[in-house]
């Protein structure tokens, strides 16, 4: 193996299998990461962020995480693998919060995923095991990762405008439009609450005519839920995906527990499939089985059964949803308080969860970070979680100095 070692491949007649693969850009937002480490100005502001934070800039471990994990520790008898379907209490206990104590649960079936992430993949490899001419039909913008996510199952994208940026008001009309020339059989990929990145989400008399439709053109509801309680908390920021059930035979949730746990790197999701049919839900899950086994085989543990144990525990549930009511609350009272400081950030009160995009250029984001220390995504994309009382003002400043506002006499 030493004189393998001393050999100079380059010299080589064989081609270079790995030479031959195109250069993939690298992500946007990780280098919007090194350039606000490295730039020393104490006032920097980061809204690049995708992860919450509290005020003072903290991603912190629920306390109720910690107790699950403190039990799961003191009690775990072994760490043998979990089946392909992982934690079955986990996905059972989570079901209700979701689907509501009436939910049909003899036509839902589905399994534990690797996050979200893991539950939009095998949606979209089960859809296109089903029917591989299907179109996913998204409004844009959207999580940019979502595009990727279904192209990797070889399915196509089709997008529709979500918003429109500069009036920051949904486009309802487009959006139907795209539902009613959709096939049947094609995919609706819709954010079930907190849209990213835009937090515009949809009414529930919108929920009821986008559901109706659905129905009417036997397209499948595919929701996005990763953001459950950080918009109007955990029984509102339900209601699309109800009211979608209650109209439509068929659909799919991808459900993610990283951001209403904070377990982000413990990868905790959830899919679930609703059929016509307690056979048909059955016959599914066989497919999702033997999905999972193809991409992850089992999924971790760790981040399941803590979540497991939390909604086990009457007292760990109350504690968590306490802790996420006050990211909510902090995540809304940071919406109100910008949106005061200036009549044209109105907006912001009327969009939920996590982020906003505003309508800005390229080159007024470079001038934010260049000229005022304020680092958000080449998108425009803020996370309303890089925000705090302290900060507000400053970035409203910054706002009105690169001309994204039109000056008013002063900042309130
Ligand atoms: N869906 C949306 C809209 C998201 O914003 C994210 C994460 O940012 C996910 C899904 C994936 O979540 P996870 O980290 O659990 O894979």
């Amino acid at each position: 193996s030493g004189a393998l070692l001393n050999k100079d491949f380059r010299l080589m007649a064989i081609n270079s299998l790995w030479a031959g693969l195109e250069r993939q850009p690298p992500d946007s937002l990780l280098a919007l990461i090194g350039l606000y480490a490295a730039d020393p100005r104490p006032g920097k502001i980061d809204l690049g962020v995708g992860v919450y934070k509290d005020e003072a800039g903290h991603t912190p471990v629920f306390a109720a995480v910690k107790a699950a994990e403190q039990h799961l520790l003191a009690t775990q008898a072994t760490k043998s693998y979990v089946g392909p379907e992982g934690d079955i209490g986990f996905f059972q206990r989570l079901l209700p919060i979701i689907f509501g104590e009436d939910a049909p649960v003899e036509r839902i079936s589905g399994l534990q995923t690797v996050g979200g992430t893991g539950a939009l993949r095998m949606a979209a490899e089960l859809i296109a095991r089903a029917n591989p001419e299907a179109t996913v039909h998204i409004g844009a913008p959207t999580w940019a990762n979502h595009p990727p996510v279904i192209g990797a199952a070889r399915l196509k994208v089709k997008t529709h405008r979500h918003i429109d940026l500069a009036t920051q008001s949904l486009c309802f009309d487009e959006i139907k439009a795209a539902l009613v020339a959709a096939k049947p059989g094609d995919v609706a990929l819709l954010h079930g609450c907190c849209h990213n990145p835009t937090g515009a989400d949809f009414a529930p008399d919108q929920w009821e005519a986008l559901a109706q439709l659905c129905a009417e053109k036997g397209v499948l509801p595919f929701l996005d839920l990763a953001y459950q309680g950080l918009g109007d908390g955990l029984e509102l920021d339900a209601a699309g995906i109800r009211i979608m059930a209650r109209h439509c035979p068929e659909l799919l949730v991808a459900y993610s527990c990283d951001k209403n746990f904070g377990l982000y790197r413990e990868r905790v999701g959830a899919l679930y499939l609703l059929a016509r049919s307690a056979d048909e839900a059955k016959l599914a899950q066989t497919n999702m089985l033997s999905l999972a086994r193809a991409n992850w085989s089992m999924p971790p543990d760790h981040g399941a059964a803590t979540v497991r144990i939390i909604l086990e525990s009457e007292e760990l549930s109350r504690q968590w949803r306490d802790e996420l009511d006050e990211m909510r609350l902090r995540i809304n009272g940071m919406r109100s308080d910008l949106a005061a400081l200036h009549p044209a950030l109105g907006f912001l009160m009327q969009q939920k969860g996590m982020f906003s995009t505003f309508n800005i250029t390229p080159d007024q984001v470079a001038m934010l970070r260049e000229q005022c220390g304020v680092y958000m995504a080449p998108s425009g994309r803020i996370a309303i979680c890089g925000l705090t009382p302290a900060n507000l003002k400053p970035f409203a400043a910054a706002l009105l100095e690169c001309k994204v506002l039109g000056s008013v006499e002063a900042i309130a």
